[in-house]
């Protein structure tokens, strides 16, 4: 059971125990936010520093490992922010810069009301109206600088805090009409702190002990992930997000232990408060006894030579004791993440989240830039094979400034739907790749294709782009090889004609199984059912399998099912000889491999696919990797 917490030491419900150290509680009126909140801020950072008691949290691991150190708070605004202390000469900056970003939104929400055609319904204008005045009353405009002051804290948490107060006033109202003013406040802040945030001269904090420090956050997006790629951290925790969440994916590639689905850390957990997590077990042990404390370092240290000793491994092909090869490759978001496939033996890239290239920027990626990053990956693999995928955004992972709205963005415009809709972009994209291609053995691999339209159209791109380059006299290597994913269940069941017309394929489990049992993988309230284990999931990876064998068509899975050691003797079993996962899982399913007869296992393999009780398939599964 996720999200829930436990100890004889559990925390009562009270104010104290259940606000953050630095979130003002109380009901004071608008007026009076700015003094009160500072008070009450106070208060409960004495109180939090008097009353450190020890209690437990269960949550979804998203990352392996133990982690030990202090909390660090990320704010749960709508937009994550961190908290920093600002040096008091500097405070009249930090101020400017709030009211900078207040004069942009104004400005923003002048022309958008200006714009508004003549014939749209009044409510569009009254609409505007009502953010106009949210933004220009004292409480927005005037709290926070004085937040700024009385903190001495960056301008995004000032505004954080002052938002927080706001939602606890609303919340409290009973009149549904003015409750429902709560989602107008949070879109205006949301406005200003995009403007806070991507101001070009806004950096990450630098945190004090950061190294040790884990990060707790209500929510974390994928790019708010990759920012932190650039700081360090011993471990993440976040209430919201599943285990195949992008952010949880992001997380993974930071080889540190993350948590996510805890639904209450960020509000029970205050800064600074010891913490051991337990990234295997999906545990956290806030502020822990001495001799819990000294276990779990033991633990820490027993799990770092277990690791050293799998490091021996990295040189040894993967193959089963009955002979048979598996390829491991690595799964990567950017040619930083080379090193680690090649430290821990992967013999290729089988993933090139490429979209990574694309987020917590401004401007996109130019052609030139774009080739650069793809040829420093296949040159670093030096002939190895690398797969990189063509942009996936969409559904979690969006573009700063140009977030779409949809209703139900995983089944919107995403991935190859959005590449075939922007034509530019899309041959931007490919003409980088094929001129990366002539740097080494690079394949190009299709996100989310569905249909014999989009295959036909995506085919007919790659060959524009081709014939762009031998115009321009630019040099790629003649057999690049182009391949489609199998993430929708309509791909796996009607699949002939993707074998007919790719070169190869890669099952990704992720988006596979999210669309096969209609659970979103971002969601922590339905995290529960998210199950690679459903019959129906391992019925369509079994069936691709068969087929992509029998039309000589190579298929991969580069799902997170593939780095999962629970897994590695059933898909082996099922056929499948490639599995591209994070660098981190690379030796430990090797190891799996190593140990495994698979003449032994392929017959209870083809068993569990046809066996309907999932409580049945876990048992066999079990019994597979006895
Ligand atoms: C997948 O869906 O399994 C996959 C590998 O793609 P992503 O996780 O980037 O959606
Ligand atoms: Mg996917």
């Amino acid at each position: 059971m996720s999200g829930g917490m436990d100890h004889p030491l559990d925390p009562p419900d009270t104010p104290d125990a259940t606000a953050s150290t630095a979130r003002p509680s109380g009901s004071a009126a608008a007026g009076g936010v700015a003094s009160t909140a500072s008070a009450a801020a106070a208060a409960d950072a004495a109180a939090a520093r008097s009353m450190r008691m020890s209690f437990t949290m269960h949550g979804i691991g998203a990352s392996d490992g133990i982690a030990i150190g202090p909390a660090h708070l990320v704010s749960y605004a709508t937009l994550e922010v961190a908290h920093y202390l600002v040096p008091a000469g500097e405070l009249p900056n930090e101020r400017r810069r709030f009211e900078t970003a207040l004069a942009s939104v104004r400005d923003e929400l002048a022309q958008l009301r200006g714009s508004i055609p003549a014939a749209a319904p009044a409510e569009f204008a009254a609409f505007i109206d009502v953010h106009q005045m949210i933004l220009a009353d004292s409480t927005l405009s005037q709290g926070p600088l004085d937040l700024i002051d009385a903190q001495q804290c960056n301008a995004e948490w000032a505004l954080k805090l002052q938002l927080d107060l706001l939602l606890d006033q609303f919340d409290t109202i009973d009149d549904p009409y003015l409750r429902e003013r709560r989602g107008d406040i949070l879109q205006v802040v949301e406005r200003v702190m995009k403007v806070l945030v991507g101001r070009p001269g806004y950096t990450p904090p630098n945190i004090p002990g950061s190294a040790r420090a884990i990060l707790v956050a209500h929510d974390l997006s994928p790019a708010d992930m990759m920012q932190f790629k650039q700081l360090p951290f011993a471990g993440f925790l976040t209430d919201l997000g599943g285990s195949t969440s992008h952010t949880a994916i992001v997380a993974r590639s930071l080889a540190i232990p993350a948590i996510v689905a805890l639904h209450r850390a960020r509000t029970l957990i205050r800064e600074n408060d010891m913490l051991i997590i337990d990234g295997t077990l999906g545990v956290v042990i806030v502020n822990p006894d001495p001799s819990v404390l000294s276990e779990y370092r033991l633990r820490q240290e027993a799990l770092g030579i277990e690791r050293a000793k799998l490091q021996r491994l990295a040189t040894r092909p993967a193959a089963t004791i009955d002979g048979t090869s598996i390829e491991l490759l690595g799964n990567i978001e950017g040619p930083d993440d080379v090193a680690e496939v090649r430290l821990n033996g992967g013999m290729g890239v089988g993933l090139f989240r490429t979209e990574f290239l694309f987020m917590n920027r401004d401007e996109l990626p130019d052609e030139d830039e774009q080739f650069e990053a793809y040829r420093a990956v296949a040159q670093a693999m030096d002939g190895l094979p690398v797969t990189i995928r063509t942009l996936d955004i969409g559904a979690d992972k969006t573009l700063r400034g140009s977030e779409r709205a949809s209703a139900n963005p995983a089944l919107g415009l995403r991935a190859i739907r959005l590449c075939l809709a922007d034509p530019p972009l899309f041959h931007t994209q490919l003409r980088a790749l094929l001129r990366a291609s002539a740097f080494g053995t690079l394949n190009i691999l299709v996100p989310m294709l569905s249909t014999k339209q989009e295959l036909a159209q995506t085919l007919a791109a790659v060959a524009r782009a081709r014939a762009s380059l031998v115009d321009d006299g630019i040099a790629f290597a003649p057999s690049v090889a182009i391949g489609g994913m199998v993430e929708i269940p309509a791909t796996a069941i009607a699949l002939d004609v993707f074998l007919r017309h790719l070169d190869f394929l890669s099952i990704g489990t992720n988006d596979l199984i999210q669309y096969t049992l209609a659970i979103d993988r971002t969601d922590d309230a339905v995290a529960h059912l998210y199950d690679p284990l459903h019959p129906a999931v391992l019925s369509l990876i079994a069936g691709v399998a068969e087929r992509a064998r029998r039309a000589g068509v190579p298929v991969a899975v580069c799902g997170e099912m593939a780095g999962d050691v629970d897994l590695t003797r059933l898909l082996i079993g099922l056929g499948l000889r490639q599995l591209s996962m994070h660098p981190a899982f690379l030796l430990e399913v090797k190891q799996r491999i190593l140990k495994t007869q698979l003449s032994d296992i392929s017959t209870m393999a083809r068993r569990i696919v046809r066996t309907r009780d999932p409580d049945r398939v876990r048992r066999l599964v079990e019994r597979l990797n006895a």
